[in-house]
């Protein structure tokens, strides 16, 4: 039974044409999760109910698929350990929204996957439970932190597979693995139930095989809900309104950002815009303020190990997770915290709460808000040229394991281009709707692109990166390079 690389629609068609039944292709996707155990993928497998086959309703994409969830996501009765050691034997009593929403449309959770601790990371080597590497290449990084998703749905043991995204979790490891990978509106998918990293940052995702599949889920999860004070309704018809042929858009490319970029990939950009272009759509040279392109790693630094820090005080080892004996409060949350985790996250946690120091707050938290606001503002006004804003997700391939080993982000020498490895996260600053898709391939490793829109956006940004993904398979430039 093949059933391996194949989208969530791909599926659906084989599930109606009884091609296998729903059953069947749980237990071989099982199976296959199961065989690949070792490359640390998953922290834990989720045994499937019984009795699957009779629930199957043929009028529901989502109906039957299977899929694997990041394992910072709660779902009830099962292990979530958010890759931390401090929660590794935390059983999750109730489910997340987007879980529950997932198993409302009838989709079928196989497994949680590995993620850089506390979403802290974005190689795939932090997580408590030990390394994923990128599946093309052993000797290359998979991306993080959702580095378990992202292996899974490259290696297309499943369709698709969450993932969170507070810097550029999703974004940036679809680029290292020629994958979608989609991180809509802020607050458009709960966060109620999923372990946070930053979250005025964080947001709920998805990785798939096609932006297709990524409109289908959005149509699934996408609801106001109340227990999450920060979401919004942005429901609409995805899927159905995703084909736009006449539509004429207006993209946009930051010119300090074109300035960094050379070589072959440059001249794939080039081709790509010029293709656009020929389509009768506009491409506009946009000027963003080069201070605070260059402020966007401190100010990501700052918030985020500020927001950090304070969320996760309660990992104390007395209400849930690991606990060290001691012989009081203090000793035991010490030893707990001490034992339980990892370099990155108590690096981070100790910048974080010297920036909450009350001294501290006024010079360094309040200034890197303000230079958020900052940032918002001249996103906002890119938006008043244009509809959607190219970003490159990353200018090489996915690195070689040993160049980043035992580096974090506030190691990066700055070379006058700093900015360029976390651009993504301008999506994180003002929630705007982001997404990568497949673009290029050197030497069979992937480089995706990265297509933005205005806050609430999340249709025109489908539409748009549908537009772009058609095109991209239908230019063959010299060499073959564009993804097939
Ligand atoms: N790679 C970024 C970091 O190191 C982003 C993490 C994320 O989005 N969760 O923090």
């Amino acid at each position: 039974m093949d059933i391996k690389n194949l989208s969530i629609i791909e599926l659906h068609e084989k599930l109606k044409n009884k091609e296998f039944s729903v059953s069947e292709l749980v237990n071989q996707t099982y199976k296959n999760l199961q065989a690949e155990m070792d490359s640390n993928f998953l922290v834990s497998l989720v045994e499937p109910e019984k009795d699957l086959d009779k629930k199957f309703d043929e009028s529901n994409f989502l109906s039957g698929i299977p899929f694997v969830t990041k394992d910072n996501i709660s779902v009830k009765n099962t292990l979530t350990t958010a890759g931390s050691k401090i929660l590794s034997n935390y059983i999750a009593p109730f489910d997340a929204t987007v879980s529950q929403k997932l198993k409302e449309a009838n989709s079928i959770v196989l497994g949680k996957a590995t993620l850089d601790e506390l979403g802290m990371g974005g190689t795939g080597l932090f997580g408590f439970n030990g390394e994923v590497r990128n599946p093309k290449d052993h000797s290359r990084i998979v991306g993080g932190s959702s580095s378990g998703s992202a292996y899974a749905v490259a290696t297309g043991l499943v369709p698709f597979a969450t993932g969170t995204d507070t810097g550029d979790s999703i974004r940036k490891p679809a680029s290292f693995n020629g994958i979608v990978g989609y991180k809509p509106t802020y607050g458009s998918i709960s966060r109620y139930g999923v372990i946070p990293y930053a979250p005025s940052l964080d947001h709920v995702g998805f990785f798939t095989r096609n932006v297709t599949d990524a409109a289908i889920l959005a149509d699934a999860t996408f609801k106001y809900d109340k227990k999450d004070f920060t979401s919004i309704d942005n429901t609409n018809e995805y899927f159905k309104n995703l084909n736009n042929p006449n539509q004429k858009i207006k993209f946009g490319f930051i010119k300090q950002v074109e300035e960094h970029m050379s070589g072959k990939l440059h001249d794939d950009y080039q081709t790509i815009c010029d293709k656009i272009r020929e389509d009768g759509h506009e491409l506009i040279n946009l000027d963003f303020n080069k201070q605070l392109l260059d402020a966007i790693p401190a100010i990501y630094m700052m918030i985020s190990f500020a927001e950090g820090v304070s969320t996760h005080a309660n990992l104390d080892g007395i209400n849930f997770g690991l606990r060290a004996p001691g012989k009081d409060y203090a000793d035991i949350m010490k030893k707990s915290r001490a034992q339980g985790f990892g370099k990155t996250v108590k690096r981070r946690f100790v910048i974080g709460s010297y920036q909450l120091k009350s001294s501290n707050q006024e010079k360094l938290l309040a200034k890197s808000k303000k230079v958020r606001r900052l940032i918002i503002e001249e996103l906002a006004r890119m938006y008043e040229q244009v509809d959607i804003l190219i970003l490159p997700p990353a200018l090489e391939v996915a690195p070689l394991v040993e160049q980043v080993m035992g580096t974090d982000i506030e190691e990066r020498k700055d070379n006058g281009s700093v900015f360029l490895e976390d651009v993504l996260i301008l999506a994180n600053m003002n929630g705007m709707p982001s997404i990568t898709i497949p673009f290029v391939n050197y030497d069979n490793l992937p480089i995706g692109i990265n297509l933005n829109a205005k806050p609430k956006n999340d249709l025109l940004l489908l539409q748009a990166s549908k537009y772009m993904e058609d095109l991209i398979k239908k230019v063959v430039v010299k060499g073959g390079d564009f993804n097939e």
